[in-house]
């Protein structure tokens, strides 16, 4: 196929695929934004067209998640890895300890991280299982006197979600949702603090938002690097030094793009649609297995294998062929995965679909 005009349909965990109306737009300004002569890449952060940016940027989030007033929105970079270190910093205060659930490779890597700080309780786990499963509340045991408890809405590498939120009484509840911010609606004011890095569902790489509740901020440990606190970061507009202002820029056009959808509970539905699409193929025969629990199983990354792994290859080789890219499971998990974020149409679920039923018919 003649790849030079045609955009493939990009599986991408992350950096992932962008909606084509944003890029275009992203062409369109590139040398010239709203008539200034410069490139969004080229002006300074504190100068007029950037403030204004920024403002439109941080509005039209709000707008899409409903974020109350009393958080603050944070625009920062380090990726999500960066806010492993600095949630216990901002959220330990006194307390000697955290409660995090354990679902897979991320909360591991938070887990390890925190660790580094303060003693980790590990109120749930589907180690037993190897992390195919989002533990029932009722599994969690929660240490009233923990800081806060951490958890992973969605589990990037897994492809296991929580389809609820959990409720920690009064403990603060902090999520690393950087593969399923905006791709549902959630209740902001459930949470204390959400993070996310943007290059799944939001932007380029090189951006991390953070929406934390005001009363969390100004407790960082003294100790704290200046970049990682909160505190600093918010009195400061996210620009205590200079932002990622590409990556910003690019986030809104995103926002813009899924306001013109519709919103949240819009994209939602077209979510629940791909990811139905695709499961449906893989349980409609013993060739294609997904291990996760199916009440579990994650919209945005959807992991399965082939019920004769020596035809990985040639599955990879052949979906190329058709302009099916990126569909090489994690190495820690191995077999497939597509990953359905927003920017994904239906139609590139279709054909992984008519793919995926010609290959079996093929080789099955
Ligand atoms: C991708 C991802 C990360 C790592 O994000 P970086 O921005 O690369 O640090 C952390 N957590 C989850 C759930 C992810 O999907």
């Amino acid at each position: 196929m003649d790849r030079r005009h045609d955009r493939i349909f990009n599986f991408s965990p992350g950096p992932a695929m962008l909606a084509a109306e944003v890029l275009q737009t992203a062409r369109d300004e590139a040398l010239d934004w709203h008539g200034s002569g410069m490139s969004v890449m080229e002006i300074s952060h504190r100068g007029p067209e950037f403030t204004e940016i920024l403002r439109q940027t941080e509005a039209d989030l709000r707008a899409l998640m409903a974020i109350p007033h009393n958080y603050k929105v944070l625009f920062l970079q380090g990726g999500a890895t960066t806010q492993f270190t600095a949630v216990p910093l901002n959220l330990l205060r006194a307390r000697k300890s955290a409660d995090y659930v354990e679902t897979g490779e991320w909360s591991k890597k938070a887990i390890a991280e925190a660790q580094r700080y303060c003693q980790v309780n590990i109120a749930a786990s589907s180690r037993d299982a190897n992390f195919s499963y989002a533990p029932a509340q009722e599994k969690w045991r929660l240490d009233p006197q923990a800081a806060y408890v951490h958890y992973t809405p969605n589990e990037t590498i897994g492809g296991v979600e929580f389809n609820w939120t959990p409720d920690t009484n009064d403990v603060a509840l902090v999520a690393d949702m950087s593969s399923s911010i905006l791709s549902r609606p959630i209740d902001v004011s459930r949470f204390a603090v959400i993070y996310a890095g943007a290059q799944k569902n939001i932007g380029p790489s090189g951006l991390t938002i953070v929406i934390v509740r005001e009363d969390l901020i100004g407790h960082a440990a003294p100790q704290t690097p200046v970049m990682l606190d909160w505190r600093i970061q918010a009195e400061n507009d996210s620009m205590y030094n200079t932002p990622p202002t590409y990556p910003i820029y690019m986030a809104g056009l995103t926002f813009q793009w899924l306001k013109k959808q519709g919103g949240v509970a819009a994209i939602e539905k077209i979510n629940i649609a791909k990811a139905r699409l695709l499961y449906d193929q893989i349980d409609a025969s013993d060739f294609y297995r997904c291990p996760v629990a199916k009440s579990d199983r994650s919209r945005m990354n959807v992991a399965f294998t082939l019920q004769d792994s020596s035809l990985d290859g040639e599955f990879l080789r052949q979906a190329e062929e058709r302009g099916l890219l990126q569909l090489k499971g994690h190495r820690a998990v191995g077999g497939m995965r597509a990953s359905l974020y927003n920017a994904m149409p239906v139609a590139g679920v279709q054909a992984l679909v008519d793919f995926m039923r010609d290959f079996e018919r093929r080789q099955g």
